[in-house]
C-alpha cells in the first residue's frame, strides 16, 4: 500500500509548488515579446514577485505600457530593450549581453516567448520568405541569444532558461508548416542545452502554455469565444515556478501549462 505521504513526495514538485512572497526579489530576468499576451503577463507576474524585469520586443508603446503598469503597481521599475528579432543580429545579442553584465552584473534567467506564425497554408505554398521570417523570430534568434546571454548567466548562482513550446511542437499540424517545425526545433534546442549544461548552474526547460486567449490565438481562431480558452493570468504557474529557486534542480523537462 502506498501511504499519501509517500505518493506526495512521488509528485513532481510543480504540483507541490507554492511560492514565496518576493521569491525572486533581485532576480534580473529577460522576458521576450514582453509587450503583449503570455510575455506581458509573464513580466507583470515577475515583477509582482519582485524581480527586475528587462521588457523585450518589437512596439515600443506597448513595451512603454507594460513599464508604466509595472512603475503604478508599485513593482521594481523594469527596463525596455525594443528589438525586432527579425532583423537582430549576434552583434545586437552580444552587445545586449555585455550592457546586462555592466548594468546588472548578472542575468538571472530568460523566458524566450516572442514568436510568430507566419501564413498558414499547404507545405506546397510555404514561401522561402516565409520560411525564413519564421525559423529566423521562433528559433535563429534565440540560438543567438541564448549563447550571447551564456556568459552573463553563468555569473548568476543559479540561472533558468525557459522556452517556449506549443501542442504543434509535439505534433505535426498540416498547414502550420513554418510555425510547427519552428517548434519541433525549440525543443530540440531545450534538450540539447539542457544535456550539455547539466551539473552546471544553468537549467534550461521549456513550457507548453496551451490555449490562452491572446492576439495570436484570436488571429488563428476567430470562430472561438475567447471565454472558452484561459487567459494568460490563468496560467502562470510553471512561469514563475522555473524561475524559482525552488526549481533550481529542474532542467531538460516540458512542463504544461494546462494538462
Ligand atoms: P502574442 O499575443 O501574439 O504575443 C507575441 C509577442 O511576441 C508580442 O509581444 C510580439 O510583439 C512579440 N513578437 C512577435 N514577433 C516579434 C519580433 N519579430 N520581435 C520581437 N518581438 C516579437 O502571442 P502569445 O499567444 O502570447 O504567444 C506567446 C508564446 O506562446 C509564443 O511563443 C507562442 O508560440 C506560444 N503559444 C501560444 C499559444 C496560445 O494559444 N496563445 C499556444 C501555444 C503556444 P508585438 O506585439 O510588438 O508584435
Amino acid at each position: 500500500m502506498i501511504l499519501l505521504a509517500q505518493l506526495d513526495s512521488q509528485l513532481p514538485t510543480m504540483l507541490n509548488y507554492f511560492p514565496k512572497e518576493h521569491t525572486l526579489k533581485e532576480k534580473i530576468l529577460l522576458v521576450t515579446g514582453a509587450g503583449d499576451g503570455i510575455g506581458r503577463q509573464a513580466a507583470l507576474k515577475y515583477s509582482e514577485y519582485g524581480a527586475t524585469v528587462i521588457l523585450l520586443g518589437k512596439t515600443v508603446s506597448k513595451l512603454e505600457s507594460v513599464y508604466d503598469e509595472i512603475v503604478k503597481l508599485g513593482y521594481p521599475e523594469p527596463a525596455i530593450v525594443p528589438l525586432d528579432l527579425k532583423g537582430a543580429t549576434a552583434k545586437h545579442y552580444q552587445d545586449m549581453g555585455n550592457t546586462i553584465i555592466g548594468q546588472f552584473g548578472r542575468l538571472d534567467g530568460i523566458l524566450h516567448n516572442a514568436s510568430f506564425t507566419g501564413h498558414i497554408g499547404p507545405f506546397e505554398q510555404i514561401t522561402e520568405e516565409d520560411w525564413q521570417a519564421v525559423f529566423q523570430v521562433n528559433l535563429h534568434s534565440q540560438f543567438l541569444m541564448t549563447q550571447a546571454l551564456l556568459p552573463a548567466l553563468k555569473l548568476a548562482k543559479s540561472a533558468s532558461v525557459i522556452f517556449t513550446s506549443s501542442d504543434l511542437g509535439i505534433k505535426g499540424k498540416a498547414f502550420w508548416g513554418p510555425y510547427c517545425i519552428s517548434k519541433f526545433a525549440t525543443q530540440g534546442m531545450m534538450e540539447v542545452l539542457a544535456d550539455e549544461y547539466e551539473n552546471s548552474t544553468v537549467r534550461f526547460n521549456c513550457i507548453n502554455p496551451g490555449p490562452c486567449r491572446t492576439k495570436m490565438r484570436a488571429q488563428h481562431f476567430p470562430g472561438e469565444k475567447p471565454e472558452s480558452v484561459k487567459p494568460p493570468a490563468e496560467i502562470m504557474t510553471p512561469y514563475l515556478y522555473l524561475m524559482d529557486e525552488q526549481a533550481s534542480t529542474q532542467t531538460g523537462s516540458t512542463l504544461n501549462a494546462q494538462y
